[in-house]
C-alpha cells in the first residue's frame, strides 16, 4: 500500500463521533509533528495572526490549544512552521490589512519547506476572498472558516499527509462542539462563548453571513467551563456573544441571559463578571434586576447605539428609537447610579444628514458615555445596506467623524473623573508599559487606574485611592489596611 493509501486508510478508521475525531486527529498529527521534530533537531513552532474582534480571539485561543496539543511550541514572530491569519470582514480595511501582510509570509516559506501556513476566519466564509486565496496566494496551504475552527487537526492531518491544499469552508453549522483543549493568554481573565451567530440582520453588519444563524450553549456546559477556569486561578470572566440579551432562545428548554448570569454568579472563585455585548432591543428589566442586585456582575454595560437618529435606526433594521433607547439608558442609570455605559457608532451611514448627525450628538451627550468605539461605515458587498442609495461622500463623513470624535471624547474625560477621591476594588492585570514601577489595572466599571505596586499583586483585586483623575485613566494608591 502506498504511504497516502495507507493514511486515508487510517482516516477511515477515525472515530466519527465529536470531540473524539479531533482527539484522533491531534495525537495523529502528534506522531507526524515528533517525527518531524526529531529530523530536524527542534522544536516545530506556531503563531497566530489574529484581526477583529473577541469572538476572532477566542477562537484563535481555541485553535492554539489545538496546535500545542499537537505539539507545536507559540514563536514569537511570523517566521515560524505553522502559521494562520484568522482574519476579520466588518470593515473593507481589515480584509486590506490582511492581504498587505500576507506577502511576508511567502519569503519566510522560501526559507522553511516545513512550513504550514492557513487562513481562517470571517474573511473566508466570503466565496470570493476564499476565491482570491485560492488563485492569488498558491503558497496558502489551508483554508477553514468560522464554523469549522474545531477542526483543525483533521485538516492539518490532511495537508501533512498529502501535501495538497486543503479548503474546508462550510456555508453554515447547527454543531457546537465541546471539550477541546484551548490555550489562554491571561492566567487570570478569560472570555466565554455563550453563543455563537447573530440573528439581526443590521442591513450593515455582514457578520450574519459569515457567523451564521444564532446558537446558543447549554447553560450547563457554560457553568462546567467557568468552574474550570476558576479551579485554574481565573478571576474574571468576559460572557461572549453578538447579542447576549437573547441568549438561550432556541435551546431545548429556554433560559434567559439573566437566568444564566444567576447560575454563573453561584461559582466560588469568579469574583467579576463581564459580558458583551448587549442589543439594547432585548435588554431586559430581569437583566437590570440581576445586575443590580449582583455583588460580582460588574458596573458595566457595553450597549452600542450606531446613531442618535430614529430614521437612521430604522433603515440601519435595529429595531430601537432614539427615544426608546434614551429611555433604557435611563432605566440602567437609575438601578445603578454608578454604571459605566460604552457604545458603537457608525458615522456616514447611506443617507445619513446633518440632522442625523446631530441627533446622534444629542445621545452621546444625555447618555454620557464613557467610552465609544466610533466607525466610518463602510459598504460590505451582500449585505442590503450597500444598495442603499445615496451612499455619503468621504470626505463628508470625515468631517462628520472628526465633529463626533470631539463630543465622544470630551464627554468620555468628564465621566472617567467622576470616581475621583473614592476607594475602588481594581484588578492588577499588568506592568505598565511607559512606567515598569507601577501597575495597570481596571475598575469594575472598566475605566483604567495606574498605581504603584509589586508585579505580585498582578492577578488580584486590590483596593485603589483614584487621586488623581487624568481624563481617560485615574493615577491611585493602594488604600491603607
Ligand atoms: N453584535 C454587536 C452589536 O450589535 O452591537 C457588534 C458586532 S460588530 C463586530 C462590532 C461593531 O462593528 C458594530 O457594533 C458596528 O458599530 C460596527 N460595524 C459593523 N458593520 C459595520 C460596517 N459595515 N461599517 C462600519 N462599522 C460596522
Ligand atoms: Fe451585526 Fe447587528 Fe448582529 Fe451586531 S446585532 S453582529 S451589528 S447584525
Amino acid at each position: 500500500m502506498s504511504k497516502y493509501l495507507e493514511e486515508l486508510d487510517l482516516e477511515a478508521s477515525a472515530p466519527l463521533e465529536e470531540p473524539m475525531r479531533q482527539r484522533y486527529f491531534m495525537a495523529k498529527c502528534g506522531e507526524i509533528i515528533r517525527k518531524k521534530e526529531m529530523a530536524l533537531g527542534r522544536k516545530l513552532t506556531f503563531y497566530d495572526q489574529t484581526f477583529g474582534c473577541q469572538m476572532n480571539f477566542k477562537d484563535s485561543e481555541k485553535l492554539n490549544g489545538i496546535l500545542e496539543e499537537i505539539g507545536y511550541v507559540k514563536a514569537e514572530s511570523e517566521n515560524a512552521d505553522f502559521v494562520y491569519y484568522n482574519t476579520c470582514t466588518v470593515r473593507e480595511n481589515a480584509n486590506v490589512r490582511v492581504y498587505g501582510r500576507l506577502g511576508t509570509l511567502k519569503n519566510y516559506k522560501k526559507h522553511n519547506p516545513e512550513m504550514v501556513i492557513a487562513m481562517c476566519g470571517c474573511m473566508m466564509q466570503e466565496a470570493e476572498e476564499e476565491e482570491k486565496v485560492r488563485k492569488d496566494f498558491r503558497f496558502v496551504d489551508i483554508v477553514f472558516g468560522t464554523h469549522n475552527i474545531f477542526k483543525l487537526a483533521e485538516l492539518l492531518y490532511q495537508y501533512l499527509t498529502s501535501k495538497e491544499r486543503v479548503f474546508d469552508v462550510w456555508e453554515k453549522t447547527d454543531q457546537i462542539i465541546e471539550d477541546l483543549p484551548s490555550d489562554r493568554k491571561i492566567r487570570f481573565k478569560a472570555g466565554v462563548n455563550i453563543m455563537f451567530g447573530c440573528n439581526n440582520f443590521c442591513t450593515y453588519c455582514i457578520v450574519p453571513y459569515v457567523r451564521g444563524r444564532e446558537r446558543s450553549r447549554k447553560p450547563e456546559d457554560i457553568v462546567a467551563e467557568v468552574e474550570k477556569l476558576a479551579a485554574e486561578g481565573v478571576v474574571e470572566i468576559m460572557l461572549l456573544g453578538q447579542n447576549v440579551n437573547s441568549y438561550g432562545k432556541n435551546l431545548e428548554k429556554p433560559v434567559s441571559f439573566a437566568r444564566l448570569l444567576r447560575q454563573v454568579e453561584q461559582v466560588e472563585g469568579i469574583e467579576r463578571i463581564r459580558f458583551m455585548t448587549s442589543h439594547p432591543k432585548d435588554l431586559s428589566d430581569e437583566l437590570i434586576e440581576v445586575m443590580a442586585a449582583s455583588k460580582k456582575i460588574c458596573r458595566h454595560i457595553h450597549l452600542p447605539v450606531q446613531s442618535g437618529s430614529s430614521t437612521l435606526l430604522k433603515k440601519m433594521n435595529r429595531r430601537y428609537t432614539k427615544e426608546s433607547y434614551l429611555e433604557l439608558v435611563d432605566k440602567i442609570r437609575k438601578a445603578m447610579p454608578d454604571i459605566s455605559i460604552t457604545t458603537d457608532i457608525i458615522v456616514g451611514f447611506p443617507g445619513e444628514t446633518e440632522e442625523d448627525l446631530l441627533d446622534t450628538i444629542d445621545v452621546v451627550r444625555k447618555a454620557r458615555y464613557d467610552s465609544a468605539f466610533t466607525f466610518l461605515y463602510s459598504k460590505r458587498s451582500g449585505t442590503p445596506a450597500a444598495k442603499m442609495p445615496d451612499q455619503v461622500p468621504d470626505q463628508v463623513a470625515h468631517e462628520r467623524f472628526d465633529r463626533l470624535l470631539k463630543v465622544v471624547n470630551e464627554v468620555a474625560r468628564s465621566q472617567n473623573s467622576r470616581l475621583a477621591g473614592r476607594t475602588e476594588p481594581v484588578l492588577a492585570e499588568e506592568v505598565n508599559e511607559r512606567d515598569p514601577s507601577l501597575i495597570t489595572g481596571r475598575l469594575a466599571n472598566n475605566n483604567v487606574v495606574h498605581f504603584k505596586a509589586d508585579p505580585s499583586v498582578i492577578g488580584t483585586i486590590v483596593p485603589v485611592v483614584l487621586e488623581e483623575a487624568k481624563g481617560f485613566y485615574y493615577l491611585g494608591r493602594i488604600a491603607d489596611a
